[in-house]
């Protein structure tokens, strides 16, 4: 087994250090002899030659150095994944991100006045002009926005909320608990299909300090079912004289329905029915930085910007300035569903996808048709994140069928690629997409599915 202060010497290895760290390279050295010391005891017998060793150590090295958040090609189809980052953001944002991030800033710093200032007045202003809410503030999320309403509104006291409404949004997160954790204590109405105004009114009637709508933002009670109109909720609230307050989860700044997509009803809507409070997250539908952005009358969010917790919650000036910048794209709707990612992938025509669909396909059956047969397949995608569950949208894909070595091995070895691509499995073959992956990737995209094919072709 030879030294690692021998291998150190190799010409190879000292190439490494002028470009890695030493403690990769030592690393990487160490866990390859590690390895073959384990295949010896096996009672195999590995090549342990320094330059035999020192390849194998190459490999290792690299996969140790590469970054572990990473970009990634998403060819799942669904737009808002949230494991796999959620919103993609726009050039807009990312400049604005880059910007803030490479030198000092004004996040808390009032230039007019040479004084200190309040980290989110910078959004403010957008965001009241946007959905036409007099204050508004922003939080790290929206799951800590609802804790943070609810803790300020009706901590030791009454909550009324629908017993439809109790979901769980994902990743275990759910609202019943959140409101617990919060110090809230739920007062459960109606049942999960239906709730009347009656069992508001009296829940209402019998003492409760806060009227709280969830959005059924992931999921859908079809059939038998019934919940009192957002303006009815809102009349109801005046009479008993509590705060109303609406978790939209998603909350979209433009109407999606005047372009026949889904049902979601706008933020603006909400605080134009008269809604006292509205939470929604920064990196749904919206397609910001990821944030809890809440947003209603004066009086509340003044409250919320007093709480000693809001600091706890607070976003930092990446976050703010990816919002920031997002947000003005929305001044002017065109350019918003233009170069927002994640609207211009849910609008996008699936005509033009189609014909990108067929280019990649062309490439793929040129650069690699001897190791997949590549076709363009009809498919749906998904809005995702959360946002309108049973929304499909049509869509065009790669469908992968692998010449040797099975779709599940093909899909694997996609994963390995630089930058990796995340696609699935269908009936035999490897679906990859279009609709989620960026022009801008077409080309990584058709590398990686090359490279992908014939490596695992070659380990079969
Ligand atoms: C997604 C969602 C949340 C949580 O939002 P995050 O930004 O992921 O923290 C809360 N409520 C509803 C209804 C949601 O859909």
């Amino acid at each position: 087994m030879p030294a690692v202060h021998k291998l150190l010497e190799h010409e190879d290895v000292r190439e490494w250090q002028k470009q890695y760290a030493r403690l990769d390279v030592v690393a990487s050295l160490q866990e390859t002899l590690e390895a073959l010391r384990d295949q010896v005891r096996e009672g195999l017998s590995p090549d342990l030659s320094e330059d035999a060793v020192t390849k194998l150590a190459k490999e290792r090295l690299r996969v140790r150095t590469i970054m572990r958040v990473r970009h990634v090609i998403n060819a799942t189809g669904t737009v808002l994944h949230t494991n796999l980052g959620r919103a993609p953001l726009a050039e807009e944002a990312i400049a604005a991100v880059a910007d803030v991030a490479r030198g000092y800033s004004n996040l808390e710093f009032d230039l007019e006045t040479g004084e200190r200032g309040e980290r989110y007045t910078h959004v403010e202003g957008l965001l009241c002009e946007l959905t036409g809410a007099e204050a508004a503030l922003v939080v790290n999320n929206n799951a800590a926005a609802v804790w943070l309403v609810l803790h300020e509104l009706a901590k030791d006291r009454r909550v009324v909320i629908s017993r439809g409404e109790l979901v769980e949004i994902g990743g275990s997160f759910r609202i019943s608990e959140v409101m617990r954790a919060s110090g809230a204590h739920l007062v459960e109405v109606g049942t999960t299909n239906k709730t009347h105004e009656r069992d508001y009114e009296q829940a209402l009637a019998e003492g409760a300090d806060l009227l709280m709508r969830v959005h059924a933002s992931n999921f859908r009670i079809v059939g038998f079912t019934y919940h009192p109109p957002l303006t009815a909720l809102v009349d109801l609230a005046r009479e008993f004289q509590v705060p109303f307050y609406e978790d939209l989860g998603s909350g979209s700044l433009v109407d999606l329905r005047e372009l026949g997509i889904g049902d979601e009803p706008t933020v603006r809507a909400s605080i134009e029915a008269g809604v006292d409070v509205v939470t929604f997250s920064g990196d749904k539908l919206l397609g910001a930085t990821q944030a809890g952005i809440i947003c209603g009358k004066r009086e509340f969010i003044g409250r919320l910007k007093k709480n000693q917790l809001a600091r706890a919650l607070r976003v930092d000036k990446l976050t703010l300035a990816g919002l920031e910048a997002t947000l003005r794209l929305y001044r002017d709707q065109e350019q918003a569903l233009e170069k927002i990612p994640a609207l211009r992938m849910l609008t996008i025509p699936v005509a033009d996808l189609r014909t990108r669909a067929e280019q990649l396909a062309r490439e793929i059956t040129l650069c690699a048709g001897g190791y997949v047969r590549c076709r363009v397949l009809e498919t749906t995608a998904q809005v995702g994140g959360g946002a309108l569950p049973t929304e499909r949208l049509a869509s065009s894909a790669l469908a992968l069928y692998p010449m040797s070595g099975s779709p599940d091995k093909l899909v694997t070895a996609l994963r390995e690629e630089t930058p990796p691509i995340v696609a699935r499995v269908a009936r035999e073959e490897v679906i990859c997409d279009v609709r989620t992956v960026f022009p801008w990737e077409d080309e990584a995209l058709v590398q990686g599915i090359r490279g992908a094919a014939a490596r695992s072709a070659q380990s079969d």
